[in-house]
């Protein structure tokens, strides 16, 4: 008999937008989806949505894993248990797996967590992966844009403690390929740190976590940010 886990399922992604290739990025508003994980009619019942972004939603028992609120970079209200994290590379695209390599390092680097790579699927906390994101709709799409993501991120927490149990970050290669190296390094960069705990920064901050335009790396606020979270 398989246990029925409530998970709860939050999205985030990058966009990019535009009917003639221009990299005007956009970003799709961060949604928490509650969810049963095992029943798969139940993820598309709108019912069931419920915006993280409301500060006083959906983060009732965040104070048992002593999530601050006071950070530089804002948080989505869940964090993993572990500081020890293992990450399984499901892409196959020598590019992405560059981006998420170099991601994985800029974020250890902060010592808050430490990510290590592991080849056994079941057993990674994270999963890096490659996906065709163009068919995402969003709130663009009725005023004519095309929109296609570049990134996107999902997590699985505990709605009862706040505890992430997996996050999958995917990366388009469609829409990343043709890009420069850095930048899809700072996509990566962003959509881990979705997987790590943090949520969008305002567009006048300087944090690689602002949605619509990526001009940056992980910043020191961010930097910051991630180690209160992780703090003992
Ligand atoms: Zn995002």
């Amino acid at each position: 008999m398989m246990r029925k886990i409530l998970v709860s399922l939050a999205v985030a992604g990058i966009l990019s937008v535009g009917p003639a290739g221009a990299v005007v990025q956009a970003d799709t508003p961060s949604t928490t989806i509650q969810s049963s994980f095992f029943d798969q009619n139940s993820a598309d019942d709108d019912n069931d949505f419920q915006f993280a972004n409301s500060p006083s939603s959906g983060r009732p028992r965040a104070d048992r894993l002593a999530i601050p609120d006071n950070t530089p970079t804002p948080l989505e209200g869940i964090k993993w248990k572990k500081k020890k994290l293992k990450i399984y590379m499901s892409t196959q695209d020598p590019q992405l797996q560059w981006a998420y390599k170099d991601a994985v390092k800029k974020w250890n680097k902060v010592k808050a967590v430490h990510m290590t790579w592991t080849d056994d699927e079941e057993k990674a906390n994270i999963i890096a992966a490659d996906g065709d994101l163009s068919n995402n709709t969003t709130g663009n799409s009725n005023v004519g844009y095309r929109t296609s993501e570049l990134g996107s991120t999902r997590t699985e927490y505990n709605p009862d403690t706040n505890a992430l149990h997996l996050a999958t970050s995917t990366l388009d290669p469609n829409q990343l390929d043709y890009t420069n190296k850095q930048f899809r390094s700072e996509v990566a960069q962003h959509e881990l740190g979705h997987a790590l705990g943090l949520a969008h920064a305002p567009e006048y901050e300087h944090s690689v976590m602002i949605p619509r335009n990526i001009k940056t790396g992980i910043t020191k606020n961010d930097a910051k940010t991630l180690r209160m979270l992780y703090r003992d």
